[in-house]
């Protein structure tokens, strides 16, 4: 067959696909295979799932994931490293730019937006040819990123293969620099939380935010060797209880023992691999033991918040674990008293947790010494950097911070 009628029957192929897709985005990649520019594997990616295996029920909605760049944005400048394609979703409008440059992406109001030269009401896609990387915010993306129009405003959402998302992770969840088999630990773990996450997705246009409100991610562009070593090492591999998939929580470092998820989150279901895990080897990082003060007007401001005002006489702990970590803190005001959740109170006041060992009211402050830094829930990072250091390899370092957790591999039916 000639090449030049391959491709015109790819395209009406691909067009067929399009007209009887409802979900944008399987019309968004029959969109790219119309302009001859997808991998046939791509199109292939529908998992075919092995009946005898529970998990195999369960499929992401698509193994591209949809990243929140960035939302309500009135401009932005989007630098191009090569050649790179500008089309609407429908394909009604497109043209591509073969030299390296930057693209002026405008909210013109009432909806519509303008990319470069292309105005339009409808979501707009960059897609980078091999190679190109496109650079926002100073960070590098791999994958197409979709400027879809809000309003008088954009949101830049990324479009990007799973396993090249992680690329962007590991580095701002992990330092780059750490030992191979923490990293690994931490791709598990990150691969399986996005995949958790990936079942419950409510809002349309993506998946995951950019920042700690799924996962900390800057661009899968910017490629370290280590980390691909490690995301490629595990390639597929997530971590199960029974069969099912379930959030990984990880944080930076535990204080010398994880605690039960219900300690941080009372209306979550405990299992076996989210109730708690002894850690020995985070005593390293100068997160295990801190101090700090807060000011009164920040505790005082966070009640009143709930409910309690008045000026701040004590805080004590109403409600702790057997690790230490306080569950509930009751704050006593001149206008009476409330009992609160640590976590939520962490997270209001920046205290970096709730394993705390020394609290006292000041005259201008309040001062905090503790161990640990973050929810103290699933794997501690800093733990899993000493248990590396300490030869244990990936599998042991997740059996120990997920106990009862299994790993399994999903390439064959997610096609990762
Ligand atoms: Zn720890």
């Amino acid at each position: 067959m000639k090449p030049l009628l391959r491709l015109n029957l790819l395209l009406i192929c691909s067009l067929l696909i399009c007209a009887c897709a409802a979900p944008s985005k399987r019309a968004s990649v029959s969109a790219q295979a119309a302009k001859g520019q997808i991998d046939s594997a791509a199109l292939s990616r529908t998992p075919e799932p092995q009946a005898q295996d529970p998990l195999a029920k369960r499929r992401p909605r698509d193994l591209t994931v949809r990243i929140l760049l960035a939302e309500k944005q009135k401009s932005a400048l989007i630098k191009h490293t090569g050649k790179v394609y500008i089309y609407t979703l429908n394909l009604d409008k497109k043209y591509k730019i073969s030299a390296p440059g930057t693209l002026s992406v405008k909210a013109l109001g009432g909806g519509k937006i303008q990319v470069g030269t292309l105005q339009s009401a409808k979501t707009i896609v960059l897609e980078p040819a091999l190679n190109t990387l496109l650079v926002w915010n100073k960070n590098s993306y791999s994958g197409k990123i979709y400027i879809i129009p809000a309003g008088n405003t954009f949101h830049l959402v990324e479009h990007a293969p799973l396993e090249t998302y992680l690329y962007g992770v590991l580095p701002y969840e992990m330092s780059y620099s750490w030992p191979l088999e923490a990293l690994k630990a931490q791709a598990v773990a990150a691969r399986t939380y996005t995949l958790k996450t990936l079942e419950s997705v409510k809002n349309q246009n993506f998946d995951l935010f950019s920042d700690v409100r799924s996962q900390m991610y800057k661009g899968g562009g910017k490629q370290y060797d280590s980390v691909k070593k490690a995301v490629d090492g595990t390639r597929g591999e997530v971590l199960t209880y029974q069969d099912k998939l379930f959030f990984t929580y990880y944080h930076a470092n535990c204080g010398g023992g994880t605690d039960d998820v219900r300690s941080w989150n009372p209306g979550t279901a405990s299992i076996k691999p989210l109730s708690g895990a002894s850690c020995k080897t985070d005593s390293h990082s100068k997160s295990y033991k801190w101090q700090m003060s807060i000011s009164r007007a920040k505790v005082e401001n966070y009640a009143k918040s709930v409910g309690l005002s008045g000026s701040l006489k004590s805080i004590k702990i109403a409600r702790k674990t057997d690790t230490g970590r306080a569950t509930n803190l009751t704050i006593r005001t001149s206008k009476g008293s409330k009992t609160v959740p640590c976590g939520k109170f962490r997270l209001a006041t920046g205290i970096r947790s709730c394993k705390i060992t020394k609290l006292s009211v000041r005259k201008k402050e309040v001062y905090f010494e503790g161990k640990g830094y973050g929810h103290g829930i699933g794997m501690c990072q800093d733990g899993a950097h000493g248990m590396a250091q300490d030869g244990k390899n990936y599998k042991k370092i997740l059996k120990n911070y997920y106990p009862g957790s299994e790993i399994k591999n999903l390439s064959n039916y997610y096609g990762i």
